[in-house]
Protein backbone atom coordinates (compact mmCIF):
# COMPACT_ATOMS: atom_id res chain seq x y z
CA UNK A 1 0.00 0.00 0.00
CA UNK A 2 1.13 3.40 -0.79
CA UNK A 3 1.86 6.21 1.64
CA UNK A 4 -0.49 9.27 1.94
CA UNK A 5 -0.15 11.27 -1.22
CA UNK A 6 0.65 15.40 -0.97
CA UNK A 7 -3.05 15.68 -0.99
CA UNK A 8 -3.70 13.25 2.02
CA UNK A 9 -1.00 15.04 3.79
CA UNK A 10 -2.60 18.41 3.42
CA UNK A 11 -5.92 17.03 4.38
CA UNK A 12 -3.99 15.91 7.62
CA UNK A 13 -2.83 19.48 8.22
CA UNK A 14 -6.52 20.16 8.18
CA UNK A 15 -7.61 17.29 10.48
CA UNK A 16 -4.37 18.91 12.87
CA UNK A 17 -6.02 22.34 12.56
CA UNK A 18 -9.65 21.20 13.48
CA UNK A 19 -7.35 19.30 16.93
CA UNK A 20 -8.25 22.41 18.64
CA UNK A 21 -12.41 22.37 18.33
CA UNK A 22 -11.84 18.62 20.09
CA UNK A 23 -9.22 19.73 22.84
CA UNK A 24 -12.58 21.02 24.49
CA UNK A 25 -13.31 17.91 25.23
CA UNK A 26 -9.67 16.51 26.43
CA UNK A 27 -9.90 19.38 29.38
CA UNK A 28 -12.07 16.87 30.69
CA UNK A 29 -10.01 13.78 30.52
CA UNK A 30 -6.50 16.01 31.19
CA UNK A 31 -7.37 18.07 33.61
CA UNK A 32 -5.43 15.79 35.62
CA UNK A 33 -3.19 14.28 33.13
CA UNK A 34 0.30 15.24 33.41
CA UNK A 35 -0.08 17.76 36.56
CA UNK A 36 1.87 16.96 38.93
CA UNK A 37 3.91 14.48 38.44
CA UNK A 38 3.80 10.93 36.32
CA UNK A 39 2.12 9.33 38.99
CA UNK A 40 -1.66 9.70 38.72
CA UNK A 41 -3.91 10.70 40.82
CA UNK A 42 -6.79 7.74 41.47
CA UNK A 43 -9.68 10.80 42.24
CA UNK A 44 -8.52 13.00 39.33
CA UNK A 45 -8.99 10.04 37.06
CA UNK A 46 -12.34 8.65 38.19
CA UNK A 47 -13.29 12.95 38.10
CA UNK A 48 -12.16 13.04 34.63
CA UNK A 49 -14.56 10.24 33.78
CA UNK A 50 -17.81 11.24 35.65
CA UNK A 51 -17.05 14.75 33.43
CA UNK A 52 -17.33 13.08 30.34
CA UNK A 53 -21.12 13.11 29.17
CA UNK A 54 -23.15 10.25 29.58
CA UNK A 55 -23.83 7.80 25.67
CA UNK A 56 -27.14 8.14 24.83
CA UNK A 57 -27.53 4.59 23.57
CA UNK A 58 -28.43 3.87 20.26
CA UNK A 59 -31.59 2.38 20.23
CA UNK A 60 -32.59 1.44 16.79
CA UNK A 61 -31.75 -2.12 15.01
CA UNK A 62 -30.13 -2.17 11.87
CA UNK A 63 -31.86 -4.47 8.92
CA UNK A 64 -28.82 -6.75 7.46
CA UNK A 65 -31.51 -8.43 5.43
CA UNK A 66 -30.06 -6.94 1.91
CA UNK A 67 -26.26 -7.65 3.16
CA UNK A 68 -27.16 -11.19 4.27
CA UNK A 69 -28.47 -11.97 0.77
CA UNK A 70 -25.46 -10.91 -1.01
CA UNK A 71 -22.85 -12.47 1.34
CA UNK A 72 -24.88 -15.63 0.75
CA UNK A 73 -23.64 -15.66 -2.81
CA UNK A 74 -20.40 -15.36 -1.81
CA UNK A 75 -18.70 -19.14 -2.01
CA UNK A 76 -17.82 -20.72 0.64
CA UNK A 77 -14.86 -23.01 0.40
CA UNK A 78 -11.35 -21.94 0.65
CA UNK A 79 -9.50 -20.63 -2.05
CA UNK A 80 -12.27 -18.06 -3.00
CA UNK A 81 -12.07 -14.39 -4.17
CA UNK A 82 -13.30 -11.32 -2.77
CA UNK A 83 -15.81 -9.45 -4.09
CA UNK A 84 -14.96 -6.10 -3.78
CA UNK A 85 -11.32 -5.76 -3.85
CA UNK A 86 -7.85 -7.22 -3.20
CA UNK A 87 -7.32 -7.99 0.51
CA UNK A 88 -5.27 -5.27 1.68
CA UNK A 89 -0.97 -5.56 1.25
CA UNK A 90 -1.15 -5.05 5.35
CA UNK A 91 -3.72 -7.96 5.30
CA UNK A 92 -1.42 -10.12 3.68
CA UNK A 93 1.89 -9.54 4.74
CA UNK A 94 3.66 -11.90 6.70
CA UNK A 95 3.29 -11.09 10.66
CA UNK A 96 4.80 -14.52 12.46
CA UNK A 97 6.34 -12.51 15.66
CA UNK A 98 3.49 -13.48 16.62
CA UNK A 99 3.84 -17.11 15.99
CA UNK A 100 1.22 -19.05 17.83
CA UNK A 101 3.42 -21.55 19.56
CA UNK A 102 0.39 -23.77 19.96
CA UNK A 103 -0.23 -24.17 16.11
CA UNK A 104 -1.16 -27.22 15.54
CA UNK A 105 0.29 -28.06 11.59
CA UNK A 106 -1.50 -31.36 12.02
CA UNK A 107 -5.44 -29.92 12.57
CA UNK A 108 -6.25 -29.26 8.35
CA UNK A 109 -10.06 -29.04 9.57
CA UNK A 110 -11.03 -25.24 8.65
CA UNK A 111 -11.97 -24.14 11.75
CA UNK A 112 -14.76 -22.75 9.55
CA UNK A 113 -16.28 -26.56 8.87
CA UNK A 114 -15.73 -27.11 13.25
CA UNK A 115 -18.66 -26.88 15.53
CA UNK A 116 -16.63 -25.93 19.19
CA UNK A 117 -18.28 -24.37 22.07
CA UNK A 118 -16.57 -22.67 25.06
CA UNK A 119 -17.15 -23.49 28.79
CA UNK A 120 -20.33 -21.22 29.13
CA UNK A 121 -22.19 -23.01 25.92
CA UNK A 122 -21.39 -19.99 23.65
CA UNK A 123 -20.93 -21.30 20.33
CA UNK A 124 -20.18 -17.21 18.90
CA UNK A 125 -16.64 -17.23 18.10
CA UNK A 126 -14.63 -19.23 15.18
CA UNK A 127 -10.77 -19.75 16.04
CA UNK A 128 -8.81 -23.09 15.50
CA UNK A 129 -8.64 -24.82 18.87
CA UNK A 130 -11.21 -23.87 22.00
CA UNK A 131 -9.04 -26.03 24.14
CA UNK A 132 -5.82 -23.98 23.38
CA UNK A 133 -7.92 -21.09 26.09
CA UNK A 134 -6.03 -21.89 29.00
CA UNK A 135 -2.38 -21.99 27.47
CA UNK A 136 -3.14 -18.30 25.72
CA UNK A 137 -4.25 -16.92 29.10
CA UNK A 138 -0.86 -17.59 30.30
CA UNK A 139 0.29 -15.43 26.88
CA UNK A 140 -2.06 -12.80 27.92
CA UNK A 141 -1.01 -12.34 31.57
CA UNK A 142 2.88 -12.51 30.57
CA UNK A 143 2.01 -9.59 27.50
CA UNK A 144 -0.32 -7.94 31.19
CA UNK A 145 3.63 -7.82 33.18
CA UNK A 146 4.60 -5.00 30.50
CA UNK A 147 1.39 -3.35 30.15
CA UNK A 148 1.23 -1.97 33.07
CA UNK A 149 -0.04 1.66 31.76
CA UNK A 150 -3.22 0.23 29.79
CA UNK A 151 -3.94 -1.82 33.27
CA UNK A 152 -3.33 0.81 35.43
CA UNK A 153 -5.78 2.81 32.82
CA UNK A 154 -8.35 -0.06 33.14
CA UNK A 155 -8.32 -0.34 36.95
CA UNK A 156 -8.56 3.39 37.43
CA UNK A 157 -11.64 3.56 35.05
CA UNK A 158 -13.13 0.54 35.02
CA UNK A 159 -15.91 1.72 37.99
CA UNK A 160 -17.08 4.25 35.56
CA UNK A 161 -17.80 2.25 32.95
CA UNK A 162 -17.02 4.98 30.26
CA UNK A 163 -17.68 2.76 27.37
CA UNK A 164 -20.74 1.27 28.54
CA UNK A 165 -23.14 0.33 25.70
CA UNK A 166 -20.38 0.71 23.24
CA UNK A 167 -20.54 -2.37 20.80
CA UNK A 168 -16.64 -2.09 19.27
CA UNK A 169 -15.94 -4.12 16.36
CA UNK A 170 -12.56 -5.16 16.18
CA UNK A 171 -10.11 -5.76 13.13
CA UNK A 172 -6.26 -5.96 14.57
CA UNK A 173 -3.62 -7.86 14.48
CA UNK A 174 -4.52 -10.69 17.36
CA UNK A 175 -1.47 -11.09 20.15
CA UNK A 176 -1.79 -11.32 23.60
CA UNK A 177 -1.26 -7.71 23.54
CA UNK A 178 -3.90 -7.20 21.70
CA UNK A 179 -5.78 -9.27 23.93
CA UNK A 180 -4.91 -6.54 26.93
CA UNK A 181 -6.70 -4.15 24.74
CA UNK A 182 -9.62 -5.68 23.80
CA UNK A 183 -9.96 -7.15 28.04
CA UNK A 184 -9.39 -3.42 28.69
CA UNK A 185 -12.33 -2.46 27.00
CA UNK A 186 -14.35 -4.95 28.29
CA UNK A 187 -13.78 -3.94 32.12
CA UNK A 188 -14.47 -0.24 30.84
CA UNK A 189 -17.79 -1.09 29.38
CA UNK A 190 -18.09 -2.15 26.22
CA UNK A 191 -18.54 -5.65 24.04
CA UNK A 192 -16.50 -6.52 21.41
CA UNK A 193 -16.72 -8.77 18.59
CA UNK A 194 -13.13 -9.20 17.08
CA UNK A 195 -11.36 -10.35 14.08
CA UNK A 196 -7.58 -10.30 12.17
CA UNK A 197 -6.25 -7.58 10.07
CA UNK A 198 -3.55 -10.18 8.81
CA UNK A 199 -3.81 -13.62 7.66
CA UNK A 200 -0.56 -14.98 9.03
CA UNK A 201 -0.59 -13.11 12.48
CA UNK A 202 -3.32 -14.34 14.72
CA UNK A 203 -1.96 -16.14 18.24
CA UNK A 204 -4.26 -18.97 17.93
CA UNK A 205 -4.23 -19.60 21.72
CA UNK A 206 -5.11 -16.08 22.43
CA UNK A 207 -7.90 -16.49 20.11
CA UNK A 208 -8.76 -18.92 22.47
CA UNK A 209 -8.73 -16.96 24.99
CA UNK A 210 -10.40 -14.42 24.54
CA UNK A 211 -13.17 -16.40 23.05
CA UNK A 212 -13.85 -18.46 25.98
CA UNK A 213 -14.15 -15.55 28.52
CA UNK A 214 -16.93 -14.45 25.78
CA UNK A 215 -15.34 -12.26 22.94
CA UNK A 216 -16.82 -13.29 19.83
CA UNK A 217 -13.56 -13.79 17.96
CA UNK A 218 -13.37 -14.52 14.51
CA UNK A 219 -9.65 -15.35 13.79
CA UNK A 220 -6.89 -18.09 13.10
CA UNK A 221 -3.47 -18.34 11.59
CA UNK A 222 -3.14 -18.88 8.21
CA UNK A 223 -6.37 -17.90 6.81
CA UNK A 224 -7.16 -17.88 3.41
CA UNK A 225 -8.46 -14.34 1.79
CA UNK A 226 -11.90 -15.97 1.51
CA UNK A 227 -11.99 -16.85 5.33
CA UNK A 228 -10.34 -13.46 6.10
CA UNK A 229 -13.48 -11.37 4.76
CA UNK A 230 -16.03 -14.13 6.42
CA UNK A 231 -14.72 -13.65 10.09
CA UNK A 232 -15.18 -9.73 9.17
CA UNK A 233 -18.24 -10.64 7.79
CA UNK A 234 -19.19 -12.58 10.82
CA UNK A 235 -17.89 -9.63 13.46
CA UNK A 236 -20.00 -7.39 11.87
CA UNK A 237 -23.20 -9.57 10.67
CA UNK A 238 -24.95 -10.67 13.51
CA UNK A 239 -28.75 -11.49 15.30
CA UNK A 240 -29.25 -8.60 17.57
CA UNK A 241 -26.42 -6.81 18.03
CA UNK A 242 -24.77 -3.93 16.10
CA UNK A 243 -21.43 -2.08 16.10
CA UNK A 244 -21.53 1.52 17.46
CA UNK A 245 -17.17 1.67 17.48
CA UNK A 246 -14.84 0.77 15.10
CA UNK A 247 -11.16 -0.45 16.09
CA UNK A 248 -9.59 -1.08 12.81
CA UNK A 249 -5.59 -1.65 11.87
CA UNK A 250 -5.77 -1.45 7.95
CA UNK A 251 -8.76 -0.22 7.81
CA UNK A 252 -10.64 -3.38 5.41
CA UNK A 253 -13.06 -3.56 8.36
CA UNK A 254 -14.02 0.17 7.81
CA UNK A 255 -14.14 -0.81 3.68
CA UNK A 256 -16.41 -3.76 4.05
CA UNK A 257 -19.09 -2.51 6.75
CA UNK A 258 -18.93 1.11 4.16
CA UNK A 259 -19.64 -1.12 1.34
CA UNK A 260 -21.53 -4.01 2.84
CA UNK A 261 -23.28 -2.31 5.53
CA UNK A 262 -23.79 1.14 4.36
CA UNK A 263 -27.32 1.24 7.27
CA UNK A 264 -24.81 -0.01 9.82
CA UNK A 265 -21.83 1.97 9.08
CA UNK A 266 -24.04 5.71 8.72
CA UNK A 267 -24.60 4.75 12.63
CA UNK A 268 -21.03 3.96 13.88
CA UNK A 269 -20.19 6.52 16.47
CA UNK A 270 -16.63 6.88 15.73
CA UNK A 271 -13.45 5.16 14.19
CA UNK A 272 -10.20 4.71 15.14
CA UNK A 273 -8.07 3.63 12.89
CA UNK A 274 -3.70 2.91 13.80
CA UNK A 275 -2.38 1.97 10.69
CA UNK A 276 -0.80 4.58 7.83
CA UNK A 277 -2.49 2.79 5.10
CA UNK A 278 -6.04 2.83 6.70
CA UNK A 279 -5.25 6.46 7.36
CA UNK A 280 -5.01 7.33 4.28
CA UNK A 281 -8.01 5.30 2.96
CA UNK A 282 -10.29 7.47 5.75
CA UNK A 283 -9.00 10.60 4.09
CA UNK A 284 -9.44 9.44 0.59
CA UNK A 285 -13.07 8.99 1.53
CA UNK A 286 -13.09 12.19 3.48
CA UNK A 287 -11.99 14.10 0.63
CA UNK A 288 -14.88 12.37 -1.82
CA UNK A 289 -17.46 13.27 1.19
CA UNK A 290 -18.05 10.05 1.16
CA UNK A 291 -16.86 9.49 5.29
CA UNK A 292 -20.32 9.76 7.46
CA UNK A 293 -18.69 9.26 10.65
CA UNK A 294 -15.88 10.74 12.87
CA UNK A 295 -12.58 9.04 12.60
CA UNK A 296 -9.48 9.38 14.65
CA UNK A 297 -6.03 9.20 12.89
CA UNK A 298 -4.25 7.31 15.85
CA UNK A 299 -0.68 6.80 13.69
CA UNK A 300 -0.36 10.36 13.47
CA UNK A 301 -0.59 10.35 17.08
CA UNK A 302 2.98 11.50 18.76
CA UNK A 303 3.03 8.73 21.02
CA UNK A 304 2.40 6.51 17.75
CA UNK A 305 4.53 7.72 15.52
CA UNK A 306 7.17 8.54 17.82
CA UNK A 307 7.62 5.56 20.22
CA UNK A 308 5.81 2.71 17.78
CA UNK A 309 7.95 3.79 14.51
CA UNK A 310 11.36 4.40 16.21
CA UNK A 311 11.70 2.44 19.77
CA UNK A 312 9.86 -0.56 18.07
CA UNK A 313 12.13 -0.65 14.96
CA UNK A 314 15.43 0.20 17.40
CA UNK A 315 14.82 -2.93 19.49
CA UNK A 316 13.29 -4.87 16.97
CA UNK A 317 15.63 -4.55 13.78
CA UNK A 318 18.84 -6.27 15.02
CA UNK A 319 16.65 -8.89 16.63
CA UNK A 320 15.25 -9.83 13.58
CA UNK A 321 18.67 -9.88 11.52
CA UNK A 322 20.21 -12.30 14.19
CA UNK A 323 17.40 -14.69 14.21
CA UNK A 324 17.65 -15.27 10.85
CA UNK A 325 21.08 -14.90 9.91
CA UNK A 326 23.43 -14.99 12.81
CA UNK A 327 25.46 -12.13 11.63
CA UNK A 328 28.02 -9.89 13.70
CA UNK A 329 27.18 -6.43 13.12
CA UNK A 330 30.92 -4.73 14.24
CA UNK A 331 32.39 -3.21 11.37
CA UNK A 332 29.65 -4.14 9.27
CA UNK A 333 28.80 -1.96 6.37
CA UNK A 334 24.78 -1.59 6.68
CA UNK A 335 23.26 1.07 4.16
CA UNK A 336 19.40 2.60 5.75
CA UNK A 337 17.29 3.30 2.52
CA UNK A 338 15.19 6.55 4.48
CA UNK A 339 15.95 8.36 7.44
CA UNK A 340 12.27 8.73 9.03
CA UNK A 341 11.16 7.37 12.45
CA UNK A 342 12.07 3.79 11.18
CA UNK A 343 15.18 4.57 9.80
CA UNK A 344 16.51 6.55 12.57
CA UNK A 345 15.19 3.47 15.26
CA UNK A 346 17.19 1.20 12.91
CA UNK A 347 20.44 3.06 12.80
CA UNK A 348 21.09 4.20 16.12
CA UNK A 349 20.73 0.28 16.53
CA UNK A 350 23.33 -0.69 14.42
CA UNK A 351 25.83 2.20 14.84
CA UNK A 352 25.35 1.01 18.80
CA UNK A 353 26.43 -2.45 17.97
CA UNK A 354 29.64 -1.18 16.05
CA UNK A 355 28.20 -1.36 12.10
CA UNK A 356 29.66 1.25 9.87
CA UNK A 357 26.26 3.15 8.62
CA UNK A 358 25.27 4.49 5.46
CA UNK A 359 22.00 6.61 4.88
CA UNK A 360 20.10 7.33 1.71
CA UNK A 361 17.73 9.62 1.70
CA UNK A 362 15.46 12.11 -0.83
CA UNK A 363 14.61 14.61 1.82
CA UNK A 364 17.55 17.27 2.69
CA UNK A 365 15.88 17.74 6.14
CA UNK A 366 16.32 13.87 7.07
CA UNK A 367 19.41 13.79 5.18
CA UNK A 368 20.48 16.85 7.01
CA UNK A 369 19.59 15.17 10.49
CA UNK A 370 21.14 11.88 9.18
CA UNK A 371 24.69 14.08 8.65
CA UNK A 372 24.39 15.79 11.99
CA UNK A 373 23.70 11.97 13.98
CA UNK A 374 26.60 10.94 12.23
CA UNK A 375 26.25 9.07 9.19
CA UNK A 376 27.27 9.61 5.58
CA UNK A 377 24.59 10.02 2.99
CA UNK A 378 25.17 8.58 -0.40
CA UNK A 379 23.51 7.05 -3.33
CA UNK A 380 22.87 4.24 -3.26
CA UNK A 381 24.64 3.04 -6.32
CA UNK A 382 27.67 4.99 -4.81
CA UNK A 383 28.20 2.19 -1.94
CA UNK A 384 26.15 -1.32 -3.28
CA UNK A 385 29.11 -2.62 -4.37
CA UNK A 386 30.63 -2.75 -1.09
CA UNK A 387 27.66 -2.85 1.75
CA UNK A 388 27.08 -6.21 3.59
CA UNK A 389 23.48 -4.98 4.33
CA UNK A 390 20.78 -3.01 2.63
CA UNK A 391 17.72 -2.01 5.36
CA UNK A 392 14.85 -0.37 3.37
CA UNK A 393 12.66 2.23 5.84
CA UNK A 394 11.11 4.67 2.90
CA UNK A 395 7.18 3.48 2.66
CA UNK A 396 8.17 3.61 -1.22
CA UNK A 397 8.56 1.15 -3.76
CA UNK A 398 11.17 0.22 -5.71
CA UNK A 399 13.80 1.45 -3.71
CA UNK A 400 16.49 -1.30 -4.62
CA UNK A 401 15.85 -2.44 -7.94
CA UNK A 402 16.78 -5.36 -9.82
CA UNK A 403 20.21 -3.87 -11.41
CA UNK A 404 21.48 -2.98 -7.70
CA UNK A 405 21.04 -6.32 -6.27
CA UNK A 406 22.60 -7.83 -9.56
CA UNK A 407 25.86 -5.36 -7.88
CA UNK A 408 26.18 -6.74 -4.14
CA UNK A 409 28.35 -8.89 -3.13
CA UNK A 410 28.34 -12.45 -2.23
CA UNK A 411 26.59 -13.05 0.95
CA UNK A 412 25.39 -9.94 1.20
CA UNK A 413 21.89 -9.44 3.54
CA UNK A 414 18.94 -7.62 1.66
CA UNK A 415 15.56 -6.74 3.75
CA UNK A 416 12.80 -4.60 4.61
CA UNK A 417 11.42 -2.46 7.58
CA UNK A 418 8.90 -0.93 6.18
CA UNK A 419 4.98 -0.86 5.70
CA UNK A 420 4.98 -2.77 1.86
CA UNK A 421 6.61 -5.35 0.51
CA UNK A 422 7.89 -3.57 -2.58
CA UNK A 423 10.63 -1.72 -1.78
CA UNK A 424 12.69 -4.20 -2.78
CA UNK A 425 11.79 -5.27 -6.28
CA UNK A 426 11.15 -8.81 -5.13
CA UNK A 427 9.37 -9.71 -8.41
CA UNK A 428 12.48 -8.99 -10.26
CA UNK A 429 14.16 -12.00 -8.81
CA UNK A 430 11.75 -14.87 -9.76
CA UNK A 431 13.65 -15.13 -13.41
CA UNK A 432 14.41 -18.21 -14.59
CA UNK A 433 18.53 -17.66 -14.23
CA UNK A 434 18.06 -16.96 -10.49
CA UNK A 435 18.17 -19.95 -8.26
CA UNK A 436 16.15 -19.70 -4.85
CA UNK A 437 17.03 -21.85 -2.06
CA UNK A 438 15.18 -21.70 1.27
CA UNK A 439 18.27 -21.75 3.95
CA UNK A 440 15.27 -20.96 7.13
CA UNK A 441 11.97 -20.19 8.09
CA UNK A 442 11.83 -16.76 5.90
CA UNK A 443 15.27 -17.02 4.77
CA UNK A 444 16.17 -17.18 1.37
CA UNK A 445 19.21 -17.69 -0.61
CA UNK A 446 18.92 -15.76 -3.97
CA UNK A 447 21.78 -17.83 -6.21
CA UNK A 448 22.89 -16.17 -9.51
CA UNK A 449 24.37 -17.89 -12.31
CA UNK A 450 28.02 -17.41 -10.97
CA UNK A 451 27.14 -18.91 -7.56
CA UNK A 452 26.80 -15.32 -5.88
CA UNK A 453 24.45 -15.40 -2.84
CA UNK A 454 21.94 -12.58 -1.83
CA UNK A 455 20.81 -13.90 1.23
CA UNK A 456 16.67 -12.13 1.12
CA UNK A 457 14.92 -11.78 4.56
CA UNK A 458 10.79 -12.23 5.00
CA UNK A 459 10.63 -12.14 1.09
CA UNK A 460 10.92 -8.27 1.14
CA UNK A 461 8.67 -8.25 4.08
CA UNK A 462 8.70 -6.40 6.96
CA UNK A 463 11.25 -8.17 8.84
CA UNK A 464 10.78 -7.21 12.96
CA UNK A 465 7.13 -8.15 12.24
CA UNK A 466 7.88 -11.54 10.06
CA UNK A 467 10.86 -12.74 12.09
CA UNK A 468 11.10 -11.62 15.41
CA UNK A 469 9.11 -9.92 18.14
CA UNK A 470 8.17 -6.61 18.83
CA UNK A 471 8.61 -4.94 22.26
CA UNK A 472 5.33 -5.52 24.72
CA UNK A 473 5.95 -2.63 26.14
CA UNK A 474 5.67 -0.10 22.91
CA UNK A 475 2.66 -1.91 21.99
CA UNK A 476 1.27 -0.62 25.56
CA UNK A 477 1.60 2.86 24.34
CA UNK A 478 0.19 2.34 21.33
CA UNK A 479 -2.94 0.24 22.93
CA UNK A 480 -3.57 2.82 25.31
CA UNK A 481 -3.63 5.35 22.56
CA UNK A 482 -6.40 3.38 20.92
CA UNK A 483 -8.01 2.80 24.00
CA UNK A 484 -8.39 6.67 25.10
CA UNK A 485 -9.65 7.49 21.45
CA UNK A 486 -12.25 5.72 21.62
CA UNK A 487 -13.58 6.60 24.71
CA UNK A 488 -13.15 9.68 23.59
CA UNK A 489 -15.20 9.52 20.40
CA UNK A 490 -17.51 7.57 22.01
CA UNK A 491 -18.26 10.09 25.03
CA UNK A 492 -17.85 13.17 22.76
CA UNK A 493 -21.31 14.85 22.91
CA UNK A 494 -22.68 14.67 19.48
CA UNK A 495 -21.65 17.28 17.37
CA UNK A 496 -17.87 17.80 18.89
CA UNK A 497 -16.64 15.58 15.99
CA UNK A 498 -17.86 15.88 12.28
CA UNK A 499 -17.63 13.64 9.89
CA UNK A 500 -14.21 13.86 9.08
CA UNK A 501 -10.72 12.62 10.67
CA UNK A 502 -8.93 14.14 13.48
CA UNK A 503 -5.82 13.73 15.46
CA UNK A 504 -6.34 12.60 19.25
CA UNK A 505 -6.01 15.91 21.21
CA UNK A 506 -2.71 16.88 22.61
CA UNK A 507 -3.45 16.41 26.26
CA UNK A 508 -4.53 12.84 25.57
CA UNK A 509 -1.66 11.69 23.90
CA UNK A 510 0.26 14.00 26.80
CA UNK A 511 -1.79 11.58 29.43
CA UNK A 512 -0.46 7.96 27.66
CA UNK A 513 2.73 9.07 28.07
CA UNK A 514 2.62 10.17 31.96
CA UNK A 515 0.66 7.08 32.06
CA UNK A 516 3.71 5.08 31.19
CA UNK A 517 6.63 6.77 33.27
CA UNK A 518 5.66 5.56 36.31
CA UNK A 519 7.06 2.29 35.01
CA UNK A 520 10.66 3.98 35.19
CA UNK A 521 9.54 5.80 38.11
CA UNK A 522 10.20 9.28 36.22
CA UNK A 523 9.25 12.54 37.53
CA UNK A 524 8.14 15.05 36.09
CA UNK A 525 8.90 18.48 37.18
CA UNK A 526 5.55 20.92 38.05
CA UNK A 527 5.75 24.67 36.48
CA UNK A 528 5.49 27.26 38.93
CA UNK A 529 2.91 29.94 38.59
CA UNK A 530 5.29 32.07 37.55
CA UNK A 531 7.22 30.15 35.11
CA UNK A 532 3.93 29.17 33.32
CA UNK A 533 2.67 33.02 32.98
CA UNK A 534 6.18 33.47 31.71
CA UNK A 535 5.79 30.36 28.99
CA UNK A 536 1.64 31.36 28.41
CA UNK A 537 1.17 27.65 29.38
CA UNK A 538 -1.84 25.95 31.30
CA UNK A 539 0.18 24.23 34.19
CA UNK A 540 -1.47 21.21 33.70
CA UNK A 541 -0.53 21.05 29.58
CA UNK A 542 -0.94 20.82 26.87
CA UNK A 543 2.82 21.48 26.92
CA UNK A 544 3.53 22.00 23.41
CA UNK A 545 1.58 23.86 20.67
CA UNK A 546 -0.39 21.04 18.05
CA UNK A 547 2.74 22.10 15.52
CA UNK A 548 5.45 21.36 17.87
CA UNK A 549 7.72 18.36 16.54
CA UNK A 550 9.30 16.40 19.13
P1 LIG B 1 8.77 8.51 7.49
O1 LIG B 1 7.93 9.16 6.48
O2 LIG B 1 9.07 9.20 8.78
O3 LIG B 1 10.19 8.09 6.84
C1 LIG B 1 10.39 7.59 5.54
C2 LIG B 1 11.60 8.30 4.96
O4 LIG B 1 11.94 7.69 3.72
C3 LIG B 1 11.33 9.77 4.68
O5 LIG B 1 12.26 10.57 5.36
C4 LIG B 1 11.46 9.88 3.17
O6 LIG B 1 12.02 11.10 2.78
C5 LIG B 1 12.39 8.71 2.85
N1 LIG B 1 12.30 8.21 1.47
C6 LIG B 1 11.20 8.08 0.68
N2 LIG B 1 11.53 7.54 -0.51
C7 LIG B 1 12.86 7.31 -0.46
C8 LIG B 1 13.79 6.75 -1.37
N3 LIG B 1 13.43 6.34 -2.59
N4 LIG B 1 15.09 6.64 -0.99
C9 LIG B 1 15.48 7.07 0.23
N5 LIG B 1 14.64 7.61 1.14
C10 LIG B 1 13.35 7.73 0.80
O7 LIG B 1 8.07 7.11 7.80
P2 LIG B 1 8.43 6.11 9.00
O8 LIG B 1 7.56 6.39 10.18
O9 LIG B 1 9.91 6.06 9.17
O10 LIG B 1 7.88 4.75 8.37
C11 LIG B 1 8.54 4.19 7.25
C12 LIG B 1 7.81 2.90 6.85
O11 LIG B 1 7.90 1.96 7.93
C13 LIG B 1 6.34 3.09 6.59
O12 LIG B 1 5.98 2.25 5.53
C14 LIG B 1 5.67 2.63 7.88
O13 LIG B 1 4.37 2.16 7.66
C15 LIG B 1 6.59 1.52 8.29
N6 LIG B 1 6.59 1.20 9.73
C16 LIG B 1 7.16 0.02 10.08
C17 LIG B 1 7.20 -0.36 11.41
C18 LIG B 1 7.80 -1.67 11.79
O14 LIG B 1 7.59 -2.11 12.93
N7 LIG B 1 8.55 -2.29 10.93
C19 LIG B 1 6.69 0.49 12.42
C20 LIG B 1 6.15 1.71 12.02
C21 LIG B 1 6.10 2.05 10.69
Amino acid sequence: MSEPTGDAKSEMKQASKEVKESENVAEKYSAMTVSKNSEMNMGELSSVFSAVPTHKPVKKQIQFVEDKQEFSRFPTKAGRRSLSRSISQSSTDSYSSAASYTDSSDDETSPRDKTQVNSKGSSDFCVKNIKQAEFGRREIEIAEQDMSALISLRKRAQSEKPLAGAKIVGCTHITAQTAVLIETLVALGAQCRWTACNIYSTQNEVAAALSETGVAVFAWKGESEDDFWWCIDRCVNTEGWQPNMILDDGGDLTHWMYKKYPNVFKKIRGIVEESVTGVHRLYQLSKAGKLCVPAMNVNDSVTKQKFDNLYCCRESILDGLKRTTDVMFGGKQVVVCGYGEVGKGCCAALKALGAIVYVTEIDPICALQACMDGFRVVKLNEVIRQVDVIITCTGNKNVVTRDQLDRMKNGSIVCNMGHSNTEIDVASLRTPELTWERVRSQVDHVIWPDGKRVILLAEGRLLNLSCSTVPTFVLSITATTQALALIELYNAPEGRYKQDVYLLPKKMDEYVASLHLATFDAHLTELSDEQAKYLGLNKNGPFKPNYYRY
